[in-house]
């Protein structure tokens, strides 16, 4: 995988909003502040296209960023934000959980967790739902340089414990030393080819 165009093709704040190309969508999912909008940039090698620590005010959209006009990426808003109300919080699982119920080309799943945290309920919850609709994903652990290596395979067992998925299914990855690209986009190749 190379990845030579990226364009946001559409941030959808209905159903009807969704992109219905045929072309194969894998979504990008993760607590807030996990690292996504790093993770995207890294991987799509631009600085600034995800914006890095948007703190979230209003209802975020899904934004569909087409790559290589040959599949997308769906960024889908960061769950488990602490300070936003109730309100939003049922909106936002909403508006996730309508993606995933309703997309028929959504074919693969990058679920990213905190490499330093145990994954939270909502975690296991998105695991859990991933897992129900079959789907192929792989776990992606960030922020892996802030831990020394022995560090990094005690967090992979606990997360690996926490959200029953197999070790290497696990990406360590950062953003900063731009490790685990190549696991990525491997895994983007392994989709698209099926
Ligand atoms: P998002 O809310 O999930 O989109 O997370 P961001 O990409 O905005 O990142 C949240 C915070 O974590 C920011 O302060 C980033 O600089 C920091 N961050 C993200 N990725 C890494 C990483 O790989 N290494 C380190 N050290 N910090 C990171």
């Amino acid at each position: 995988m190379k990845i030579k165009s990226i364009e946001l093709k559409v941030a959808a704040y209905n159903k009807n909003q969704y992109p219905d190309d045929g072309l194969t969508q894998i979504a990008v999912i993760g607590r807030s502040n996990v690292g996504k909008s790093s993770f995207i940039n890294t991987i799509v090698n631009r600085k600034n296209f995800a914006r890095v620590s948007q703190k979230p005010g209003k209802t975020q959209g899904i934004n569909f960023y087409l790559v290589n006009n040959s599949f997308y990426l769906v960024d889908l808003p960061g769950y488990g934000y602490a300070e936003v109300s109730k309100e939003m919080k049922k909106q936002w699982s909403i508006n996730i959980e309508t993606y995933l119920n309703v997309s028929e080309y959504l074919k693969g799943a990058i679920m990213l967790v905190d490499i330093r945290h145990k994954p939270t309920d909502d975690d296991v919850l998105m695991m859990n739902y991933l897992k129900h609709r079959n789907l192929n994903y792989v776990v992606v652990a960030t922020k892996s340089d802030k831990l020394n290596r022995q560090e990094i395979q005690r967090s992979l067992n606990v997360i690996s414990e926490t959200l029953e998925v197999d070790k290497g299914k696990i990406v360590p990855f950062s953003s900063l030393k731009k490790t685990g690209v190549d696991n990525i986009y491997t895994y983007l190749d392994s989709i698209l080819e099926d």
